[in-house]
């Protein structure tokens, strides 16, 4: 079978069970490994299923140039659906988010502007979300898709992600836990799973640098992709039953651990998503079924403390 362009290949990541990551007496961990998915992350799902929903509802033409505010891999996908669609691309971006995503964005063919991340990262995301729609009222041909509003984001997640998730673990998830940036992952992918089963137990996951949901202060942190310092609008602040915090420590320790151990080579919040499991884990104990998501590869932080020597 021949696929007509790369964007037919997005999606149908593999689930994986680990095995070293968890004791004797705790829940097992399925992890879906959106490191192999198209693009390297799952920010191309929504990016695509973003603009094939701007496409079919008149809101781009060929003329169109996509600006979108990120901290990262978001403005990866879009860059990569504008090389194959023809769209020119400009992402604004924090200059604080790893050096890789600049270069792979710019590789795509797409166009990089940086705002300064003078350590508030919630602020930068701000004036960069400020800059993208100053720009669109300047330039009618500008369409921006706002990730952190668009309800297709959710959708994506709704009805891809969460349902391959629930093929995939054959309906029986009793547990999941996502980090959150826009608030996509765990909306959409959330509302799939307590509509198969109510009682799945869920956990918004976040920064300890970041925990805005906890009421807590917004510095900096090295969790890139969460904990971007404000509350989206699209997060269902009704899916999750519990808030846990994870350190910047623990998401680093977790990510090796997770590529030494189980040959799965993560970003950073892969690793804050299994901390979070391995404690949702130890509470809900054997025999019940945790599910969490590797949203990136490592190979996004080579510039990160994720590679620094120990
Ligand atoms: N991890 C990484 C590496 C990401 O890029 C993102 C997307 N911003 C997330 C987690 C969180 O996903 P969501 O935007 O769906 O909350």
């Amino acid at each position: 079978m021949v696929y007509e362009n790369i964007l037919e290949a997005v999606g149908n990541t593999p689930l994986i069970r680990l095995h070293h990551m968890t004791g004797e007496e705790d829940a097992q961990i399925f992890v879906k490994f959106e490191a192999v998915n198209v693009g390297a992350s799952i920010k191309t799902r929504t990016a695509l299923g973003m603009i094939k929903a701007a496409e079919r509802e008149g809101k781009i033409t060929k003329e169109t140039i996509i600006v979108e505010p990120t901290s990262g891999n978001q403005g990866i996908g879009l860059a990569l659906i504008g090389a194959v669609r023809g769209y020119r691309t400009i992402i604004i971006m924090p200059d604080s988010v790893s050096e890789e995503r600049r270069k792979l964005v710019r590789q795509y063919g797409a166009e990089v502007r940086l705002i300064h991340d003078a350590g508030n990262i919630g602020e930068c995301i701000r004036e960069c979300m400020d800059t993208a729609l100053r720009m669109a009222a300047e330039d009618p041909r500008i369409f921006v898709p706002q990730q952190f509003e668009n309800q297709n984001n959710v959708r994506v997640h709704y009805e891809w992600t969460g349902k391959e998730i629930l093929e995939q673990a054959d309906c029986k998830v009793d547990g999941f836990c996502s980090g959150i940036g826009t608030g996509g992952t765990i909306s959409g992918v959330g509302k799939a799973l307590k509509e198969a089963n109510p009682k799945t137990l869920i956990w918004a996951v976040e920064p300890e640098q970041a925990a805005i949901l906890s009421g807590k202060e917004v510095g900096s942190h090295l969790q890139m992709g969460i904990g971007d310092g404000l509350v989206p609008k699209i997060l269902n602040q009704q899916i999750y039953d519990d808030i846990v915090i994870i350190t910047d420590e623990e998401a680093l320790k977790t990510a090796k651990d997770l590529a030494a151990k189980e040959g799965l080579m993560c970003g950073i919040t892969g690793g804050t998503n299994v901390a979070a499991a391995q404690k949702m884990a130890r509470k809900l104990g054997k025999g019940k079924t945790i599910v969490t998501i590797l949203p990136d590869t490592a190979e996004r932080y080579f510039s990160t403390p994720l590679f620094d020597e120990q």
